[in-house]
């Protein structure tokens, strides 16, 4: 028990490290920039952060959150990245210890801090990432299932993506207006590839689902916001992965 408390707090760590990282990736991106120059600045003052301001977390509150050169508060969502990273991972690493379901749920949730970050600030998530992630996914199944595993998982992520262009296409005539973006789109192969054919579909139903309130309620605030919807889809995949929901548990719902 102790042990599994101590490495837990290690993947907390190491997810908080990730998460910064995972924020830097989600900025520079989508706008083109390079991930490694420069390194971290402040936004405002474009002051170069030294090592002891670059530690997760632990910069931020010592310094109260502020820029230790101008002054200026430093945006909470950094801060939330980071802090969101480390406790999924812990509670992946708590939920299934060192295994393959841990692994698929540190890649989900990896993905999903990324393109919460670049879908929310630019609604794009970038085609490389979507593609990092899939192809991670599968050389993973391959070297824990075997090649046939990798296969079947990898038509699937196939499947995923023609139906959720299907579904784009069906929207977008219903609409009279482009309903989803080319970007969720791609997302699924990586779902399908995730979670297999049901629990894709799932994914699409439960996405929809928890969405739907944050939506009208940001839609009667604000008639013209804008809501990414690839931060839900990966959200409704890890609900999924972390609860370990399968068909079974679809069909005892009985819809
Ligand atoms: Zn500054």
């Amino acid at each position: 028990m102790e042990l599994k408390l101590y490495l837990t707090f290690v993947i907390f760590v190491f997810g908080l490290i990730f998460g910064s990282f995972f924020n830097v990736v989600g900025w520079r991106l989508p706008a083109g920039l390079s991930l490694v120059k420069p390194g971290s600045f402040c936004p405002k003052c474009k002051h170069r952060l030294k090592w002891y301001e670059l530690i997760p977390l632990v910069s931020y509150v010592i310094q109260g959150g502020k820029c230790r050169k101008c002054k200026q508060k430093i945006p909470k969502f950094y801060f939330i990245v980071e802090l969101m990273t480390g406790v999924l991972y812990a509670l992946a690493f708590w939920i299934f210890g060192l295994s393959f379901e841990f692994v698929l749920a540190i890649l989900t949730i990896s993905f999903f801090v990324i393109v919460v970050v670049s879908d929310s600030n630019y609604l794009i998530i970038p085609d490389e990432v979507t593609f990092f992630f899939s192809v991670v996914i599968i050389f993973v199944r391959f070297i824990m299932n075997g090649p046939k595993d990798a296969l079947i998982y990898l038509l699937f992520g196939i499947g995923a993506f023609f139906l959720m262009y299907v579904l784009m296409l069906f929207g977008n005539f219903i609409f009279k207006k482009e309903s989803l973006g080319g970007g969720d789109i791609k997302l699924m192969f990586f779902v399908g590839c995730a979670v297999g054919p049901w629990m894709s579909l799932f994914t699409i139903f439960l996405s929809s689902f928890i969405a739907l309130p944050l939506s009208l309620i940001l839609y009667f605030n604000n008639k013209d916001s804008v809501i990414p919807y690839g931060p839900f889809l990966l959200i409704a995949c890890l609900v999924i992965i972390m609860f370990k929901l399968d068909i079974n548990f679809i069909l005892g719902l009985g819809i």
